[in-house]
């Protein structure tokens, strides 16, 4: 008999838990009223699941990637952008395994036995390139928002599944913006964390506890080890601790317009990060003059004042 555990179920790409059409032993009696009960106890395993339902929505890049040898973290993202666009990327480029819409829906988009391309470069106690050793949740929201209930519901269950599965622990739950570090650039002189703020809320303490994680990492073991430069105080006084890690509600917590303003102590990778050199960056001028991120050159002559829209 097949057995259908937590880890089969999700598993499974059919939607279906189990199969009873090849089975033609047929057993009478006491044998098969084990049998029965056993198969009753496994549905209530089963059922102990919840209302967990994952629908298959596979990218068009999953059978082509790779299986990865070793599961070590489970990295959680926030898309930083409405619903429907977010899917649709997150599966063209087959950049997630889970996505977790808004109504705390949940979407297979490579399989999780598979690589998908979600960490980018990163690093995390000197292990490197971390989409070979981890699964990435893809959740659809901001990172300096807090998540929907169903979304803390779903993404709750589907982290009890899948660190039973794989033998994860609390502390390497991890977000996008713990394990994201960037090259050195104009402002940072080495490789540094800061390079994203992806999923920050989920660092806070609160924010885990109702994610069903009861700990988490207590400092940086890179930065601790001076192989990067914190780049970003704030991700990390949020990440682990200080006084900026407590998350105000929802979108009171917002970083308001005017963060989007260069001044004299906000440059343009504060603002925009490792998106400050790209096209889909816009830079209004105090005197109305626009330019892309790849369009400037010299970035000691932007003004103060200068908007920035990412
Ligand atoms: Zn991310």
């Amino acid at each position: 008999m097949r057995v259908a555990d937590g880890g089969e179920w999700i598993m499974r790409e059919d939607g279906r838990r189990s199969s009873h059409r090849n089975s033609t032993m047929k057993p009478k009696g006491p044998l098969r009223v084990g049998i029965l009960l056993g198969a009753a106890l496994l549905l209530a395993q089963v059922s102990g699941f919840g209302a967990l339902s994952i629908k298959s929505h596979y990218s068009p890049l999953n059978n082509d990637r790779p299986k990865r040898s070793s599961t070590k973290f489970i990295i959680l993202h926030t898309t930083e952008g409405p619903g429907k666009g977010s899917l649709q990327k997150v599966y063209r480029r087959g950049e997630a395994h889970y996505l977790v819409d808004i109504g705390g829906n949940i979407y297979r988009v490579i399989h999780r036995s598979r690589i998908a391309y979600h960490a980018g470069t990163s690093m995390w106690n000197n292990l490197k390139n971390l989409d070979r050793y981890s699964i990435g949740i893809e959740i659809v929201g901001y990172h300096d928002r807090v998540l929907t209930n169903a979304q803390y519901k779903a993404v709750r269950e589907l982290l009890r599944q899948l660190q039973k599965i794989y033998t994860i622990s609390d502390e390497k739950v991890l977000t996008h913006s713990m394990v994201a570090y960037g090259p050195s650039n104009r402002w940072h002189k080495g490789p540094h964390r800061g390079r994203k703020r992806c999923a920050m809320f989920m660092g806070n303490e609160s924010v885990r506890r109702k994610l069903g994680l009861t700990r988490k990492p207590g400092y940086d073991p890179d930065i601790k080890a001076g192989r990067l430069i914190q780049a970003d105080p704030y991700l990390g006084k949020v990440l682990y601790g200080g006084a900026g890690s407590k998350v105000a509600s929802s979108s009171s917590s917002r970083i308001p317009s005017a963060a989007g303003v260069i001044t004299k102590n906000r440059s343009a990778w504060d603002i925009a990060k490792q998106k400050y050199k790209s096209n889909n960056t816009v830079y209004v001028f105090p005197g109305g003059k626009r330019l892309k991120g790849n369009q400037i050159r010299d970035w000691t002559s932007i003004p103060s004042g200068t908007q920035v829209i990412l």
